[in-house]
């Protein structure tokens, strides 16, 4: 037997609602913020996230699904969503449209990772994504669409972590004081990251492991060593959070480790805290587009997991509306009311309402068993003795009670 690949998940039919449910809302919420839709392929060219998710990420450096297509030009599955966001706007000329311009998307997303609870090779994202300004009020707007997300899906007990990361002038030299304490404490680093400690100091805060984490705790803290201009973009978007009555915890430890990440990281927890569970993780990326070749343009987003979304709506328990399914079971005994079941069926589907036919050659009980089965509201029966009177017979499942009903005009009553 054949199995889905390690670390991917098929959704079943009774997982949809979920699914529907939280793409609705973050539908729903992309409208009401004013973010356009945005669809980009599934593959790109590999150095398009070379570039731009960047040499030295996790990503980049070993989770990647890359091959060479039949014209020996080097794609990859798209691991995450915002190099081709920016990708599309410079090739399609938004940049030349008012700023900001503002998309959002939602996609699959492939990393060869270790699958864990909440870990997956193939996962899905909803994503936004604003470019072209870089006002603190911009940040405030997307930290807020985040909270207003998890708040429209019904959870609760989340925890926002805020923290600013500065920019190409203040972090060189607060990386120099992040190199100067680890280099210190090499010997209680994790192997990854006593290789990492020249290139990136920064992921070393990132670390899952026990030990760096520790360490993590007590490193000096970049909101400590903001430049005038990172400082002020700081204060501001603390300020805007702070009207909108969107409560934040400063988290000093918070990180994208490129240089291209500027100011503003941010993350939202789920109430167990566990390694994989972030629900949503964004930041500003004021370096990206013109690492990609563009103009300089400012730019800040957010990714949410739509397999921990369906985990913490289930988690928690909240009520979520099951797709709506089919609402009539045409049950029938002979070849004549075959036709008309046939028939029957189809004018219900005409009139919008979901109708099947129960399998053929089985008793009347069989039938049943399988209107029951489907948790439809109605049946409607077909017997030799019906078709020569030109009826049906009408069952309410829920009530369990029956009446003949003239086929004439039956789906209209239904639909009614
Ligand atoms: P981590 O540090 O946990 O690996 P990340 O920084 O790689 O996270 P992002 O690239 O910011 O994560 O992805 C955005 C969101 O997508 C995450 O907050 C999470 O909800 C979801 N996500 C990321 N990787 C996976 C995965 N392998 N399986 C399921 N969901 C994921
Ligand atoms: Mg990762």
């Amino acid at each position: 037997m054949y199995r889905a690949p390690r670390g991917t998940a098929d959704v079943l039919p009774e997982e949809q609602g979920y699914w529907r449910y939280i793409e609705a809302r973050a539908r729903a919420l992309g409208q009401r913020f004013g973010y356009q839709r945005l669809d980009t392929p599934v593959f790109e060219q590999t150095a398009l996230f070379v570039r731009g998710v960047g040499q030295g990420t996790d990503i980049v450096e070993k989770e990647m699904y890359s091959f060479l297509d039949r014209g020996g030009d080097s794609m990859t599955l798209r691991p995450e969503g915002t190099a081709p966001v920016c990708r599309a706007y410079l090739e399609h000329g938004m940049h030349n449209q008012p700023q900001p311009v503002r998309l959002y998307y939602f996609s699959p997303a492939f990393r060869y990772e270790r699958p864990q609870a909440g870990r997956f090779r193939q996962h899905h994202q909803f994503g936004v994504e604003a470019l072209g300004d870089g006002d603190p009020s911009v940040d405030a707007e997307i930290v807020e669409m985040a909270w207003r997300l998890m708040e429209d899906l019904g959870l609760r007990d989340l925890t926002l972590l805020l923290n600013s990361i500065g920019d190409s002038e203040c972090r060189p030299a607060y990386l120099e004081h992040l190199r100067a304490y680890y280099a210190s404490r090499v010997e209680r680093l994790c192997q990854d990251c006593r290789g990492r400690l020249e290139r990136s100091p920064l992921r070393l805060l990132d670390c899952k492991q026990e030990a760096c984490q520790a360490l993590a705790q007590e490193a000096p803290r970049s909101i400590d060593h903001l430049c005038h201009p990172c400082r002020d973009h700081w204060e501001e978007l603390m300020k805007c959070l702070r009207r909108l009555d969107i409560p934040f915890r400063v988290e000093p430890r918070l990180v994208r480790g490129l240089d291209y990440y500027t100011r503003t990281v941010f993350e939202i927890q789920p109430p167990e805290e566990r390694a994989q569970s972030t629900l949503c993780a964004g930041g500003r990326y004021d370096g990206l587009i013109q690492e990609l070749g563009g103009p300089p343009t400012p730019g800040i987003g957010f990714a949410a997991g739509m397999e921990r979304m369906v985990s913490n709506v289930k988690g928690q328990g909240v009520p979520v509306p099951q797709e709506e399914s089919v609402r009539v079971v045409i049950a029938y005994l002979g070849d004549e009311a075959k036709g008309e079941a046939l028939s029957l069926a189809s004018q219900l589907r005409s009139k919008g309402i979901g109708a099947v036919l129960a399998p053929a050659g089985k008793s009347l009980r069989a039938q049943m068993r399988y209107a029951n089965s489907l948790g439809v509201s109605y049946a409607l029966i077909l017997g030799e003795e019906e078709m020569r009177s030109g009826s049906a017979l009408l069952r309410d499942m829920a009530k369990g009670e029956q009446r003949v009903v003239p086929l004439q005009g039956v789906a209209e009553e239904l639909a009614n």
